[in-house]
């Protein structure tokens, strides 16, 4: 069994994938090619915003976001404590200071309380200006954008809706990438829909930013003269072979894919409720499953659950073993695991389960028998 099963998808895409890829070889436009432009305007349109600047990968989506709206040295951008490294090192890669909030521990996302705490906390110190907030779609399931957004505009701070686990989640009929002033995600193999190697894009409704975002994708180039360059831009743009990839997995995520996953979390949720803690989909919200992350009631049980999955030959993972305070490239802050509580009680407590849209109910119910055998 496999933990996200990309031969599984590949078969019942081969023959597009295959003939995407061939063309692309056949007309040697490799950068920015047809299916790049065709990809952006396809992902634009489905959820919903004006433009979408595919680039090499998620990471620098976020940087790119923050770099379109200047925010720089003396800026504080606030995240989830509990991530991926990428929500946090943006910030830091643009010059900015990264400030971690606590999570909800019921939907693992950012928690708003503890937010408004830090975004009071940096004010009163009066070293940095807070100027961003990065909210993570962590797991699929959007953050609380209704809470963010109002947090964003008492304190006159712009929202960079961090969706490269969240694509294709919503909330009522609003869809992620859609959330905030500017939203990015990533099309890293695993994600809910991923390319075969590095790619990601950025979402924005202002003409300018977006304008800005291709000339600062491509080394900073002016629109009407390449080699004349308006500013200090990077290289990262997605590959159209990459595109070719991603075009026929987005028409499969939007036909079935995203409807299978949420069919799949459905099985687990109900033959584990009540034994272990599921995970909770709040009320008008729809994951799209990057993970399906139970909690466990402590560590030891936690460690011995994963260590009998595996000797049944069931992959799992621990998303995340560390919080963000606690990485060793942000030591020097000295922070104290007091102000994370539910942070690091995820990341003592949280397994992820074999998680993709091609899994079976016979699946399901291998796994769960195994977790209801040790679980008691
Ligand atoms: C994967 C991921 C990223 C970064 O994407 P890459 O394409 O790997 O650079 C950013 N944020 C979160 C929450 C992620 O899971």
């Amino acid at each position: 069994m496999e933990f996200r099963d990309l031969h599984k998808q590949y078969e019942a895409l081969k023959p597009e994938i295959d003939k995407g890829i061939q063309e692309v070889i056949n007309s040697t436009s490799f950068i920015l090619g047809k299916p790049v432009i065709e990809l952006e305007k396809e992902l634009a349109e489905y959820v919903g915003r004006k433009h979408c600047i595919a680039c090499g990968n998620g990471t620098d989506a976020l940087v790119l976001a923050l770099k379109a709206y200047d925010v720089g040295p003396g800026d504080a951008v606030f995240t989830a404590d509990f991530t991926y490294i990428a929500s946090a090192s943006c910030a830091e890669l643009v010059g900015a200071t990264s400030v971690f909030a606590d999570i909800d521990l019921s939907t693992f996302n950012i928690d708003p309380v503890s937010l408004e705490k830090q975004i009071e906390k940096i004010i009163k110190e009066g070293k940095l200006r807070p100027r961003a907030i990065v909210p993570v779609d962590l797991f699929g399931q959007p953050a609380n954008f209704e809470e963010l957004e109002r947090i964003a505009k008492k304190y006159g701070l712009i929202i960079v809706e961090d969706a490269a686990q969240g694509f294709g989640g919503m909330i009522g009929k609003k869809r992620a990438c859609s959330f905030g002033d500017i939203s990015c995600t990533s099309f890293f193999p695993a994600k809910p829909l991923g390319c075969y190697g590095d790619g990601g894009a950025i979402f924005t409704d202002d003409d300018k930013i977006a304008e800005r975002l291709r000339s600062l994708r491509a080394g900073g180039k002016s629109p009407v003269d390449k080699y004349d360059n308006i500013e200090i831009g990077t290289n990262s743009r997605l590959d159209t072979i990459q595109a070719a990839v991603l075009l026929p997995k987005f028409h499969a995520f939007i036909d079935y894919e995203l409807k299978n996953v949420n069919k799949v979390a459905d099985w687990y949720t109900k033959r584990l409720k009540g034994i272990v803690i599921t995970p909770t989909v709040l009320d008008g919200y729809l994951s799209s499953w990057a993970q399906y992350t139970i909690l466990l009631k402590n560590k030891e049980e936690r460690d011995s659950l994963q260590l009998k999955l595996k000797e049944n030959g069931i992959p799992s993972m621990i998303y995340y073993p560390r919080g963000m305070h606690q990485q060793q490239a942000f030591r020097h802050l000295n922070l104290n695991d007091s102000d994370y509580p539910n942070a690091v009680e995820a990341t003592k407590r949280c397994l992820s389960l074999p998680m993709h849209p091609y899994m079976m109910e016979e699946d399901i119910e291998y796994i769960c028998s195994v977790i209801l055998k040790e679980i008691k």
